[in-house]
C-alpha cells in the first residue's frame, strides 16, 4: 500500500513568495511529499549583489517560530539557531545617555533571539536548493483564474520578467495554491475578488528609518553594547531600538510619527541636532556622518496592519498565509513568527485530516483567525508599552529644543 507520503506526490502545490513565510512553506510541503513548486518576484538573491543586500537588517525569532522551524526540519532549525543571539530582556536607555536599566523577559532566562533576517531567507533557499522544489525566480504573480471552478484547477499567471525568455506571460495549474507575497499581496487582492472575503486595512501614524550601530573595532568585546539586550530608547512619542548582529554591529530603527520626521524638511543637520538630543549614547556610537546620510538617503517605512477572513477560498483550493493574510505592526516581534506559526497549525490540520489538503484549508481559517486577531492587536498595544510604560518615568524631564 502507498505511503500517505506517496499519494501527496500526485498532488501540486504552488506557492507565491520566497519571503521567509513563503520558503518555510515550501519545505514543509515538500517534507510531507507534495510536489511543490515555488514563485517570485526579484531575482535569486544568490546573483545579486549589491550595497542595500549587503546591510544587515535583523529580526527576532521566539519560541513561537522557533517551534515551527523544527516541526519542518529539525537540523535546518539547529543550523539556524547556530547564528542567532539571544535577548534575555530589554535594555532601557535613559535621556542623560548615562543610565541604563535592564529588564530580564523572564525567571529563568527565557529569550527572544535576534538573526540576520536575509542570513535566514538564504538558509530557508539552501534548503529548497537542496530539494525537489521547483523555484521561478522574476516570477510576478498578476492574476489567479479558475477560482470558482469545481472541475478546473486554480490557475496562476505571472509575468517572467528573466533576462533570457521571450515569451514574457506564463500560466501553471495546480492542485492548490498559497499566497505568501507579503503585505501588498496581489495573490490576496485577486482572491478577494472571486469570493466574499472581508479586508481591512489601516495605516498607523508612525514611520520607521533602518539605522546602525558599527562593530567596535578598539575594547575587548566586538560589541559597543551588551548584545544579550534588546535595547530601547523610549521618548514616549518616538523611540529608538536596537539588536545585535554576529558581527559585533547592531540594527537600530528609529520609530516616529511622520510630523516628527517631516518636522526636519530636508535638513539632515536638524534631525542630527535632534538625535543628539534625545539618544545622546546612541549618537555617539552611530556618528554625525552615518546619521545624515541615512536621514538623506535610506527610505522611510510606513507601517499598516491588514487583516483578512476568510483565509481560504469557497472551494478549499487556495489559502493567503504570513503578511498576506495577517499584516502586524512590528511591534510585538512577532509578525514573521506568526507567518511560521501559520505552517505549523496548517501541517498539522494536514495530518490530522490524512493528506486532505482543502479541508484542512477551511479548518484552517476557522481555527486560526482569533488567535491572529488577537495577537495584531497586542502587537499595536505592543508600541505604546515600548515607547513609554517601560522608563519608570526616570527620563521624563525631557527638555524641548529650540526651533525644533
Ligand atoms: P514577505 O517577507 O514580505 O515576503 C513576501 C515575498 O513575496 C517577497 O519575497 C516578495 O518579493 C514576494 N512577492 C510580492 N509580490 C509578489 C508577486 N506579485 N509575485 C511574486 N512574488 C511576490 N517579525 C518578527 O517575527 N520579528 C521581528 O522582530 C520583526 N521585526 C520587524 C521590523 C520591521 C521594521 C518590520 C517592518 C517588520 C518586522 N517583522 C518582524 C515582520 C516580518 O518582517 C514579516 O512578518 C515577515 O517578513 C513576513 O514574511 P512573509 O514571507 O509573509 O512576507
Amino acid at each position: 500500500m502507498a505511503s500517505a507520503k506517496e499519494d501527496n506526490k500526485h498532488q501540486g502545490i504552488g506557492i507565491v513568495g520566497a519571503g521567509l513565510v513563503g520558503c518555510l512553506a515550501a519545505l514543509a510541503f515538500a517534507a510531507k511529499g507534495f510536489s511543490v513548486t515555488l514563485f517570485e518576484l526579484r531575482p535569486d538573491p544568490k546573483e545579486v549583489t549589491n550595497e542595500k543586500n549587503l546591510r544587515s537588517i535583523n529580526l527576532a525569532v521566539s519560541d513561537r517560530g522557533i517551534r515551527a522551524l523544527k516541526y519542518v526540519d529539525a537540523e535546518m532549525a539547529d543550523r539556524v539557531l547556530e547564528h542567532v543571539i539571544p535577548m534575555t530582556g530589554r535594555m532601557i536607555h535613559d535621556l542623560s545617555g548615562k543610565k541604563q536599566e535592564s529588564q530580564a523577559y523572564g525567571l529563568f532566562g527565557e529569550s527572544i533571539n535576534s538573526i540576520d533576517r536575509s542570513f535566514l531567507n538564504d538558509c530557508l533557499l539552501d534548503e529548497i536548493r537542496h530539494s525537489d522544489i521547483n523555484v521561478h525566480f522574476n516570477h510576478k504573480l498578476i492574476r489567479l483564474d479558475n477560482l470558482s471552478s469545481e472541475e478546473k484547477s486554480p490557475k496562476m499567471t505571472f509575468l517572467d520578467n528573466s533576462e533570457s525568455t521571450e515569451s514574457k506571460m506564463k500560466s501553471y495549474e495546480f492542485d492548490y495554491i498559497i499566497g505568501a507575497d507579503g503585505a501588498h499581496s496581489q495573490f490576496r487582492y485577486q482572491l478577494q475578488k472571486s469570493m466574499r472575503m472581508n479586508i481591512s486595512q489601516e495605516y498607523i501614524d508612525m514611520q520607521y528609518l533602518e539605522l546602525s550601530i558599527p562593530s567596535n573595532t578598539k575594547g575587548d568585546s566586538k560589541f559597543h553594547i551588551d548584545p544579550n539586550h534588546l535595547h530601547i530608547w523610549p521618548r514616549h512619542e518616538f523611540m529608538l531600538i536596537a539588536l545585535a548582529n554576529e558581527d559585533g554591529s547592531f540594527t537600530s530603527t528609529f520609530f516616529s510619527p511622520w510630523s516628527v520626521i517631516e518636522s526636519f524638511g530636508t535638513s539632515s543637520d536638524k534631525f542630527v541636532e535632534f538625535f543628539k538630543y534625545n539618544f545622546p549614547d546612541a549618537f555617539e556610537l552611530m556618528g554625525e556622518e552615518k546619521l545624515k546620510y541615512a536621514f538623506e538617503s535610506q527610505p522611510r517605512g510606513s507601517l499598516m496592519q491588514v487583516n483578512a477572513y476568510p483565509y481560504h477560498n469557497p472551494n478549499g483550493r487556495a489559502l493567503i498565509i504570513g503578511d498576506a493574510a495577517h499584516l502586524m505592526v512590528p511591534f510585538y516581534g512577532q509578525g514573521m513568527n506568526c507567518g511560521f506559526e501559520d505552517i505549523r497549525v496548517l501541517m498539522e490540520l494536514i495530518d490530522k485530516n490524512n493528506g486532505e489538503v482543502s479541508e484542512s484549508f477551511k479548518q484552517y481559517s476557522e481555527l486560526r483567525a482569533e488567535d491572529l486577531k488577537t495577537i495584531s492587536k497586542l502587537a499595536l498595544d505592543n508600541y505604546h508599552e515600548m515607547s513609554s510604560k517601560v522608563t519608570n518615568g526616570w527620563y521624563l524631564f525631557r527638555k524641548k529644543i529650540d526651533n525644533m
